[in-house]
């Protein structure tokens, strides 16, 4: 996952003669906002853009600073000088005004295109050619208009290149709603954050609020969490806690609170909180003090509390994990015990589509697997002719 925009030529844009900023007209929504925060300003309160400031006067008129001496200007002329800055004012208004209020949509939006980072020239430039970054399974793509107003294209990272006619287009971020549910198979998605995002969608042309409103249906609470984090707010809720929570059936859950501890936690952290498995990074521990040995993961979004699917994996395995171990007794050969680590390793890897018929160099390969079964399984399905429960013989 890309942590820096991806200009696509953004290096070009800003090579020796200067970034290649498209001409911008100033929008009259864009000034009528800058005369309203005048207006709602004390005189000699300076409005601040890149590289200069506006502020009313005391006779009605208003002040331009950009470093040298304050020029005063008459409405016409501000609009004039501001015409000729209007990368900077576009700029000034696309996230004060149309973006709005700080928090997590605003840094993210400004993260696309590390408007804390670069230049308004830059970034003028980069957008120009498309920023490109990825979220989860997600491509964006910010683009400006000639208004400076920024437009977004989202669509599966999978899907990156393929013409806009060629796939399902939306508009409202709702219509994320319907694409977030079932994976490419028709299979029940329970995990939203599971790397099982079906392709084949796109939506064009968002403007800025709505590009949130549909990462975040994709993706429910990944942005607020990743900007919790980053101001250094995440409230991590470790397993213990969330366990001490659970009731009623649940409670079970707690008993791997006894005896041997949080090893279960790292099995379960293993199978579920992978990369492969789920793409946020897993910042929730045993407990405050007690880190599990599995490693979280790379995801640019942070997890921060057990999942309810990890919860209720953790109940089944609970209740698996309170039977005693008991010595069986079969004869493989040793091609065939290694067929068996294949197949679990296949299944667990969700490679079992990928290995073809014909490959029966493959352990998990279908014919083997039946082959397998057909000689080592007795009548009732017992491998090696051994009863699962040798008492009920
Ligand atoms: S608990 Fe694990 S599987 Fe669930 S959302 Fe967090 S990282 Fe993903």
């Amino acid at each position: 996952m890309s942590d820096q925009p991806q200009a696509a030529d953004s290096a070009d844009a800003a090579d020796a003669d200067g970034p290649e900023v498209p001409v911008i007209d100033l929008p009259g929504d864009a000034f009528d906002a800058v005369l309203d925060a005048l207006d709602d300003r004390d005189p000699d309160e300076p409005l601040r853009f890149e590289g200069f400031s506006v502020a009313r006067d005391d006779d009605g008129g208003y002040v331009l600073a950009d470093g040298g001496r304050p020029e005063p200007l008459t409405e016409r002329e501000l609009h004039e000088a501001l015409s000729e800055r209007a990368a900077a004012v576009t700029d000034w208004y696309a996230f004060e005004r149309v973006v709005g209020e700080f928090g997590p949509r605003r840094a993210f939006l400004r993260w696309i295109e590390d408007a804390d980072g670069e230049t308004v020239a830059t970034r003028y430039a980069a957008l120009a050619e498309g920023i490109e970054r990825a979220w989860g399974e997600l491509k964006i793509t910010a683009t400006i208009t000639d208004r400076g107003e920024r437009r977004y294209d989202l669509r599966h990272a999978d899907d990156a290149g393929v013409p806009v006619d060629d796939l399902e287009t939306h508009e409202d971020p709702l219509g994320a709603r319907e694409l977030v549910t079932l994976d490419e198979k028709g299979r029940y998605r329970p995990l939203k954050t599971a790397p099982s995002l079906a392709g084949g969608w796109v939506f064009p042309d968002l403007g800025p609020r709505d590009l949130y409103e549909t990462v975040e249906t994709i993706y429910p609470a990944t942005v607020a969490n990743w900007h919790r984090e980053r101001e250094g707010e995440l409230d991590v809720t470790h397993w213990r806690e969330t366990m001490e929570r659970q009731s009623g059936i649940y409670g079970v859950v707690k008993t791997w609170d006894r005896g041997e501890g949080y090893e279960h936690v790292n099995w379960v952290a293993e199978a579920c909180c992978d990369d492969s498995q789920c793409l946020k990074r897993r910042e929730w521990q045993y407990d405050e003090d007690t880190d599990l040995d599995v490693d979280g993961g790379d995801g640019a979004f942070p997890c921060r509390e057990p999942c309810s699917v990890v919860v209720s994996a953790a109940r089944k395995w609970t209740r698996l994990e309170s039977e005693q171990p008991r010595t069986y007794e079969f004869e493989l050969t040793p091609s065939e015990k290694e067929q068996v680590e294949d197949i679990i390793d296949a299944v667990a890897d969700g490679r079992t589509d990928e290995i073809r018929e014909a490959d029966t160099k493959e352990g998990a390969n279908r014919y083997r697997a039946r082959f397998l079964r057909a000689k080592r399984f007795d009548d009732e399905g017992n491998l090696g002719g051994v009863p699962t429960d040798p008492d009920a013989e």
